[in-house]
């Protein structure tokens, strides 16, 4: 349907370039225009209301309506719209946001680093590494291993960190010096017959047959989400990665945890770490450090490293990496605000409630659909896999699109969907979500896959 001439959805196929879209498809289709937000919910431009499932990208944690954060960026923009971090300077917002995340940090943590979004946190934290190790004389030490199906951004390190074909060949990436091992998806990587410990142990040997292989004298990091988000919701078995962590350290690698989706009580603990049994050295976070009304993300590092990083001063000269917005006061401040409102609603009581209930549901009501081949998650966060053959566990085959499908319907329906590789729906609602808000989002979906599944029966019979 060609949209009205001069609306917002002309305008935009006339003008917008659109992350992460089919531009041809686009040209016809044009886009679904958001234009306000009340709680758990959005409005298009014809006023028709959506629920969230995702919180936009697995990030508007608070919804999209919260006072406080908007008077928290009106009172910072009237005192200082604007200041940097350059050549030692600082200022309050700044100060007070990197104190309440080494407060909050899962293991001790030494100093913050800030920047605007994830790609540029995961960048920052390589650029930490090999300078580090410049610093402290061992340059040979700048290989990184990474994980298939992982998702860290899209910048050109962050993008070669991240595991998906899409970020990769079609870019001429991944950089050199990025490896990848396997994804710790047990339901379609295991042997037949393997236990999830097994399948732990494996992928263990896997991650030190890797740093034996390249010599442990060139690999200085291990990245990894504790739950895959945009890889499709993946939880590894509860034993993976204490089991890689004992080989790092054995090898001396560093651990790099990205917690951009988990962050923020997402899995039922403040962080993913605590709930994956993670100790990192070094934490990344983005999207509900702000709650997303604002951009920022931060790098949290361990004393070790930050030695090493204050050691090159004398040694190699001076750490020339900072953005012109590396902890700009407007996101700090809304930051701050999102950390108090998180503590003082009690964000992560509320998510042990809600979390274990939206888990329970989406098993009750797909678990047994003709086209759910598994339902896993934790908290609220929770992955959805469509498949064609659900003894088999076999995906439709990608050229069907049948996640993209399900979103599209799940638009008919009032319910805002992401589809990720494998057909994996997505789930990460804002955190605010009541049970109601959960019945009545999952109502939606249910209707959008029931029709679905009508459309594939009429398609094959056809
Ligand atoms: N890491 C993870 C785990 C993410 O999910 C994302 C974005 N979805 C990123 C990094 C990149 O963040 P950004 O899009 O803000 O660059």
């Amino acid at each position: 349907m060609t949209p009205p001439r001069n609306s917002t959805a002309a305008r935009d196929i006339a003008y917008a370039l659109h992350p992460y879209t089919d531009h041809k498809a686009h040209l016809q289709n044009g886009p679904l225009v958001i234009n306000r937000g009340k709680g758990v919910r959005v409005y298009d431009d014809q006023g028709k209301e959506y629920i969230e499932s995702v919180a936009g990208l697995w990030c508007a944690s608070l919804g999209f309506d919260n006072e406080r954060l908007v008077q928290a960026a009106a009172a910072q923009m009237r005192k200082l719209p604007f200041y940097h971090a350059f050549t030692a300077k600082s200022h309050e917002p700044l100060v007070d946001l990197s104190e309440m995340l080494i407060e909050r940090a899962p293991a001790p943590m030494s100093k913050v680093f800030f920047a605007n979004s994830g790609s540029e946190a995961n960048d920052s934290a390589i650029k930490m590494i090999w300078y580090m190790n410049n610093a402290i004389g061992r340059p040979e030490k700048k290989k990184i291993i990474a994980r298939l199906k992982g998702y860290h951004g899209i910048t050109l390190a962050a993008a070669s960190l991240t595991g998906l074909p899409a970020n990769h060949k079609l870019f001429d990436l991944p950089l050199p010096g990025f490896h990848h091992v396997s994804t710790p998806h047990h339901y379609h990587n295991a042997r037949p017959g393997e236990s999830e410990e097994d399948f732990a142990t494996r992928l263990a040997e896997e991650v030190e047959a890797k740093i034996l292989a390249e010599g442990p004298e060139t690999v200085a990091a291990f990245w990894a989400e504790p739950i895959m988000g945009a890889g499709g919701v993946i939880l590894p078995p509860a034993t993976y990665f204490p089991k890689i962590q004992a080989v790092l350290r054995k090898y001396d690698v560093l651990f790099v945890v990205d917690e951009v989706i988990c962050g923020f009580w997402r899995t039922g603990n403040y962080w993913g770490s605590q709930t994956l049994g993670i100790q990192p050295d070094i934490l990344v976070c983005a999207k509900a450090l702000s709650a997303s009304y604002l951009p920022i993300s931060a790098v949290l590092v361990s004393e070790t490293v930050f030695q090493g990083i204050a050691e090159g001063s004398s040694s190699i000269g001076t750490w020339g990496h900072g953005f012109t917005y590396s902890g700009h006061p407007v996101p700090a401040a809304v930051a701050i605000e999102t950390l108090k409102i998180y503590d003082e609603a009690d964000i992560g009581g509320h998510v042990r409630r809600v979390g274990p209930y939206m888990q329970q549901a989406l098993r009750e009501r797909f678990a047994g659909h003709p086209l759910v081949g598994e339902v896993r998650g934790t908290g609220l966060i929770a992955g959805v896999e469509l498949v064609e053959d659900k003894a088999a566990a076999r995906n439709f085959d990608p050229s069907r699109k049948v996640g993209a499908r399900l979103s599209k319907l799940g638009e008919k329906h009032g319910v805002i969907m992401r589809a990720m590789t494998n057909d994996s729906m997505g789930f990460s609602p804002p955190l605010i979500i009541t049970e109601a808000e959960i019945d009545e989002m999952l109502d939606r979906v249910g209707r959008a896959l029931d029709e679905l599944a009508v459309e594939l029966r009429r398609e094959s019979l056809a």
